[in-house]
């Protein structure tokens, strides 16, 4: 394993391309740079890219905090012993250190210290007092820490005004949605999806609109970039150290600008804020007068604060010219990433990467140090953030893939809807999950995020196994040429539904999705036309087996049926919604009177024509017919049995293996041929060959599902869905393998007919669902 692993880093090395030398430009001296690599020697091949999430401390700083703690002995702060007396001045020293790293100082700024910066804008949420008809207003793209301030906002009776990105401009105008009313104004310094900066001056600009309170996120941008609170004074700003320093961790900050505490309300008083407390006989308690005593509740974490203390010291001495240099470097190292991934494009000139950024990386007062994207096949669909999560960790480069807390950032970029995000969710999609498509869409993204120790080579790795990987030189195979056995292989290992069809005339072509929206019987428009032979009789492909090439698209948006034939132009109808203009029929289907009506002259004449059988006619299914299944109880178009008919990837690939073995060369039938023949509407990846058999209730998404048992195969799965030519494979295989049986695939219907419009979604998890 050892062995195999350092060749895999071999190969990461040796993965050096013609890099792009004239866009990048180094920032640090070789000695600052030699320096680094001696601190970080734990890295070995890892480039690591997720700074964002947590920078990385360097070692020479552990050993400086080792020694200090071995030496020192540190009581708690809130005794009066020399041992606790060495405790508070190290805190009180280390506050004024804070004060001074942001460029300020106690004469401006107070310090609470707290457990990070979520822990920070909780207690601004907690104890910020909004007075009557004041409103809460955020950036929308913030962090899910900034936005969850809204519910305690709302509580309060806060009017909530979330700023979208297209609002941003307006915000400083006369008529603009934080008008006069005040309240508490929250924004991030710097985007922790994108990267993006905000201008420090709206500070000054909104205070100007009315008796605002600004509240700075700077969590992210205080990690690489200088802020400097001597020319701005936001009301309060929130800091977590870990992700300036590496360490430590559980340690943040709350700067509160010194009058902004008037603002602040607090109510529980815990140890060590208060000059005095009775426990009872009379409820009164006196809190402490300075602003960072009355606030932190308890014991602080003083032996996290010696480290930190620790960490200013060892950073003064470590980059010359300190935060500033670090803005620098770590922005060309990005600006060099976007750069480099932005180019790579493939064959056919498609771009491999889509890139979620607004301001091409022209500057680092407008961009920080991240790089957020997706990559997309030559044919533009979109790799999955997994797949490219998994030749990451494979190659020793570390990146964060999803959403990263900032779903405000995540739905402009994604270019995704409220009730598209809903509808994911429904189907079963949640923050941190590992489903990275749902409908062929993705839900997160790749984020690689640069830190002060970040070299050139770090994004030559990423760059490198981006192109190796994914980068498509010459056309590739088409997926529908390859074995079903090497598409289950590299399926995902957790039960999804991986394809999804319609038909939506019956016997027609198949109509491939990535997601469709359900009725009560089924698939919307899913077998909702017929071919019929004279008004009732439903024409197949068991006596027309050419009726496989008539392919439907089916245009809900537009209310539309597309028919194409080869050879032949093709032909539009419309969907058919009202009754009262048109005379219905009523047919048989399987015994059952079926209400319908004909879609006219037009598409007939095109039909019969293409099939070359006078007299057809197109038939429509009322959609609120209500035909029924004959046995089982669920609603059904014009398709046969049932709604759904599933049928997993392995056991196909099984099947697939034993008309290899047992069939003449020429019978033999393989791939996408193979699959189409049994006309499914779903395809499931990730589980044994025919466990759908053993299924009897299934969610896929948020969708229930109940078997109505195998579907019983007929001659129809030995037309060849591509061609209509006829051969005895695979139904000679299926009965030889079943003694006589000739079962493959399993019927579905739902559970409960699903609330309109709901989606199902190709990626959606499928979960079995144990019923006794
Ligand atoms: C990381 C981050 C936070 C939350 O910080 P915690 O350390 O998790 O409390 C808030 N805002 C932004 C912009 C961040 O990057």
């Amino acid at each position: 394993m050892l062995h195999f692993l350092s060749r895999l880093s071999d190969i990461a090395t040796s993965l050096k391309w013609d890099s792009r030398e004239m866009d990048f430009e180094e920032v640090y001296d070789a000695q600052t740079r030699e320096r680094l690599q001696r601190e970080f020697s734990r890295l070995k091949d890892v480039a690591y890219l997720d700074h964002t999430g947590a920078t990385l401390y360097p070692e020479g700083l552990v050993e400086a905090i080792s020694s200090d703690l071995r030496i020192n002995l540190y009581g708690n702060p809130h005794a009066l012993n020399s041992s606790s007396r060495l405790s508070s001045d190290v805190v009180e020293q280390t506050r004024e250190r804070v004060l001074s790293f942001f460029g300020t100082s106690s004469l401006k700024y107070d310090v609470i210290f707290t457990s990070g910066a979520t822990q920070a804008l909780a207690i601004v949420a907690n104890c910020f007092s909004w007075r009557d008809g004041q409103a809460y207003a955020y950036f929308a793209e913030s962090h899910t820490s900034v936005v969850g301030v809204r519910q305690v906002a709302a509580q309060r009776g806060a009017k909530i005004i979330p700023i979208t990105q297209e609002k941003i401009e307006s915000i400083f105008n006369e008529n603009s949605p934080i008008g006069a009313v005040g309240g508490l104004f929250a924004f991030p310094g710097q985007c922790n999806f994108s990267g993006a900066k905000y201008p420090l001056e709206w500070v000054e600009k909104i205070r100007q609109r009315g008796d605002w309170s600004v509240l700075l996120d700077a969590a992210s941008l205080a990690a690489t970039s200088r802020l400097d609170l001597s020319s701005i004074s936001p009301d309060f700003v929130c800091i977590s150290f870990y992700k300036i320093f590496g360490l430590p961790t559980g340690l943040g900050a709350l700067l509160v600008r010194l009058g902004a505490e008037e603002r602040l309300e607090k109510n529980y008083f815990g140890g060590g804020t208060v000059l005095m407390a009775l426990a009872s006989g009379k409820l009164r308690h006196e809190s402490r007068p300075v602003l960072h005593e009355r606030f932190e509740d308890g014991t602080i974490n003083f032996l996290d604060i010696v480290q930190l203390g620790q960490a200013f010291k060892y950073f003064a001495n470590l980059i010359p010219g300190g935060m500033s240099s670090v803005e620098e470097h770590t922005f060309q190292l990005a600006r060099y990433l976007f750069l480099s991934l932005r180019d790579l494009k493939h064959f056919n000139d498609k771009p491999l990467a889509v890139i979620y950024q607004d301001n091409n990386f022209k500057s680092k007062t407008q961009q920080g140090p991240i790089v957020n994207f997706n990559l997309k096949r030559a044919n533009e669909t979109f790799i999955g953030f997994s797949e490219v999560l998994h030749l990451c960790n494979l190659f020793n480069v570390h990146v964060r893939t999803g959403c990263f807390c900032n779903p405000g950032a995540c739905q402009r970029h994604l270019k995704m809807t409220v009730d598209e995000l809903e509808q994911q969710f429904e189907a079963g999609h949640v923050c941190g999950d590992a489903i990275d498509l749902l409908g062929g869409r993705p839900t997160g993204s790749v984020r690689a995020s640069v830190g002060y120790c970040s070299t050139k080579e770090d994004m030559d790795a990423l760059v490198g196994l981006v192109k190796k990987c994914f980068l498509e030189t010459t056309p590739s195979k088409d997926r529908s040429d390859l074995r079903l056995e090497n598409l289950e292989t590299n399926a995902s290992k957790e039960p999804r539904l991986s394809r999804l069809f319609l038909y939506p005339v019956k016997s027609c072509g198949a109509q491939e999705v990535q997601s469709w929206p359900l009725d009560h019987k089924g698939l919307v428009g899913d077998r909702g036309w017929m071919v019929a032979t004279d008004a009732s009789t439903p024409l197949t492909q068991k006596t027309c087996p050419r009726m496989c090439l008539i392919k439907p698209t089916l245009d809900l948006e537009n209310n539309v049926l597309h028919l194409s034939f080869p050879g032949m132009s093709d032909v539009s109808i419309s969907i058919l919604n009202d009754r009262s203009s048109n005379d219905s029929s009523s047919s048989k289907i399987c015994g059952v009177v079926v209400q319908m009506v004909d879609c006219g002259d037009q598409v007939a004449e095109w039909l019969s024509l293409a099939l070359e059988i006078s007299g057809l006619r197109l038939l429509q299914q009322w959609s609120d017919d209500l035909r029924k299944q004959k046995k089982g109880n669920a609603n059904l178009s014009l398709s046969n049995q049932s709604q759904f008919l599933l049928v997993g990837l392995s056991s196909l690939a099984s099947l697939e293996k034993q008309v290899a073995e047992s069939a003449a060369e020429d019978e033999c039938c393989e791939g996408e041929n193979l699959l189409q023949r049994f006309r499914c509407n779903m395809i499931v990846t990730g589980w044994p060959a025919f466990e759908e058999k053993m299924l009897r209730v299934i969610k896929i998404g948020g969708v229930l599902l109940k078997s109505d048992g195998p579907c019983t195969r007929c001659q129809m799965v030995c037309i060849d869905q591509r061609k209509g030519d006829k051969t005895v494979e695979p139904l000679r295989t299926i009965a030889a393998a079943g003694q006589g049986k000739m079962q493959f695939g399993i019927y579905y219907s739902q559970f409960r007919s699903m609330r309109d419009n709901q989606n199902i979604f190709v990626g959606s998890p499928v979960k079995k669902i144990e019923v006794d």
